[in-house]
């Protein structure tokens, strides 16, 4: 089966790997990006997430990228706990939770992909611009952007794993569908910072209240990574078109909203004062899509259900579709189109609710718990954000107990599948 991946982000990639795992091995990917760079900040990978990558074979590659992270802690906008849980292997977990820079995990990813699938499977600078299907195969067009020359592609089937403005999205959907925001706007840094280790090394915190918050964990044993949320005093102030990971700002100028947030465990003034560079980028999420598998062609990742950068499960659905999806397509090899549908009644709803979970930690949530913690009940707002940590793990498929005993989504390969 001749398999095309529409985009090399995390989503991509793992379902590559995922894919030969389960013995597919006929897989081409085309990447838009002219060269696949190490871009981007940090990003968190809970347990649900590293587990898969763990029975890719990827788990020492991990541990050498990322740092385990050993405990969440949330404080109001003075610096005052309100709540703090162990994470990963510390919380009781099979496997680690760990924060890691993005583009190295990408790397890590291609690496695997090239070793595995061979140095050709990835290509850069193709930019997929429509897609079509019949009953038998996928027609994909691509543009080379080297030499702006189209070329058709067929497959088997194509999986759109090209994220959060996807063209194969657009061309399954007629039109674009469109992005939403809360007027909310991220800001977003990784700060060489050896000197400021915080807590116990291993913390993220999250501080803050509804007007602002600030996030911050290491991403190694010298770099703290760290996010400011915000909202814009009118929605669309940003400047930033909506799903632009790359737009830099003025790190003095962002600094300036944390002038007053200077704790005795963490300085965030000096912290954002001093990151060389700082991505701004508006909220942004699409609602959930009411179908992802049409006939040979799927969606996959932020392409298919882009939320709201809250709850570290971006890159973690992603790399979790992936698997879902090589478990569906080894099961049902004889008929991709019965496996993508198969996929899409595995996945689509349960996703909904984490985007649509994501969208309420981002408004009402923070605003509940600061309501409380600016009235000092702290121990309510501790309740609170414990019954919402929870909710959101069972939602999200991380809570220990289901995670810790659930079934393998490894597949033996079979010859059906290549
Ligand atoms: C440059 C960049 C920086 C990011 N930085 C952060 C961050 O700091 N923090 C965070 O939480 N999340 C970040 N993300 C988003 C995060 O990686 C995703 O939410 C998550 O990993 C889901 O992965 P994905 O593979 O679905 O999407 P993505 O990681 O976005 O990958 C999509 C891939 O498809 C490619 N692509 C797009 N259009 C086409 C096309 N028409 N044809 C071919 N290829 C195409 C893109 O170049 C990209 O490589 C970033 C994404 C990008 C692209």
């Amino acid at each position: 089966m001749k398999i095309a991946i529409a985009g090399a982000g995390i989503g991509g990639l793992t379902a590559a790997l995922s894919l030969h795992a389960a013995g597919f091995s006929n897989i081409k990917l085309f990447e838009a990006a002219r060269e696949i760079q190490q871009v981007g900040v940090g990003i968190n990978l809970p347990p649900h997430a590293v587990r898969e990558l763990v029975e890719l074979g990827l788990g020492d590659g991990l541990a050498a990228i990322g740092l385990p992270t050993a405990e969440l802690c949330y404080y109001d906008r003075s610096g005052e706990l309100i709540w703090a849980e162990a994470r990963g292997t510390t919380a009781g977990y099979r496997w680690p939770q760990y924060s890691v820079h993005r583009g190295r995990l990408q790397h890590l990813l291609l690496a695997a992909v090239r070793e595995r699938l061979g140095s050709s499977a990835v290509t850069s600078g193709q930019r997929v611009e429509a897609c079509t299907a019949d009953e038998d195969a996928v027609s994909l067009t691509v543009t080379d952007l080297a030499s702006e020359t189209r070329t058709v592609h067929r497959a088997n089937l194509l999986i759109g794993s090209d994220g959060i403005r996807s063209a194969v999205r657009t061309a399954l959907y007629g039109s674009p569908v469109p992005l939403a925001t809360n007027g909310w706007v991220m800001y977003r840094g990784a700060t060489p910072a050896a000197s400021m280790r915080f807590l116990s090394g291993r913390s993220m915190v999250i501080v803050g209240d509804e007007a602002q918050r600030v996030v911050a964990y290491p991403i190694d044993e010298s770099t703290i990574n760290w996010l400011m949320v915000r909202p814009l005093p009118t929605a669309g102030d940003a400047g930033t078109p909506l799903g632009n990971w790359n737009h830099e700002v003025d790190a003095q100028d962002i600094a300036r909203h944390v002038q007053e947030w200077r704790f005795d465990w963490l300085d965030f003034h000096a912290l954002v004062r001093s990151t060389k560079t700082v991505y701004e980028y508006p909220m942004a999420d699409i609602d959930p899509l009411g179908q992802w598998s049409f006939g040979r062609i799927t969606l996959l990742g932020d392409a298919a259900h882009a939320m709201y950068p809250f709850g570290s499960n971006g890159a973690s659905q992603a790399i979790i579709d992936a698997r879902v999806l090589a478990y569906q397509l080894a099961h049902h090899a004889a008929d991709p189109v019965v496996a993508l549908a198969a996929y899409d009644a595995a996945r689509r709803e349960s996703v909904a609710k984490v985007q649509l979970a994501n969208r309420r930690q981002a408004g009402d949530v923070m605003a509940r718990v600061s309501a409380l913690a600016r009235a000092r009940a702290h121990g309510q707002a501790r309740d609170e954000l414990k019954t919402v940590e929870d909710n959101y793990k069972r939602l999200a498929g991380f809570d220990i107990e289901t995670l810790n005993n659930r079934p393998s989504w490894s597949v033996q390969p079979t010859a059906a599948s290549t």
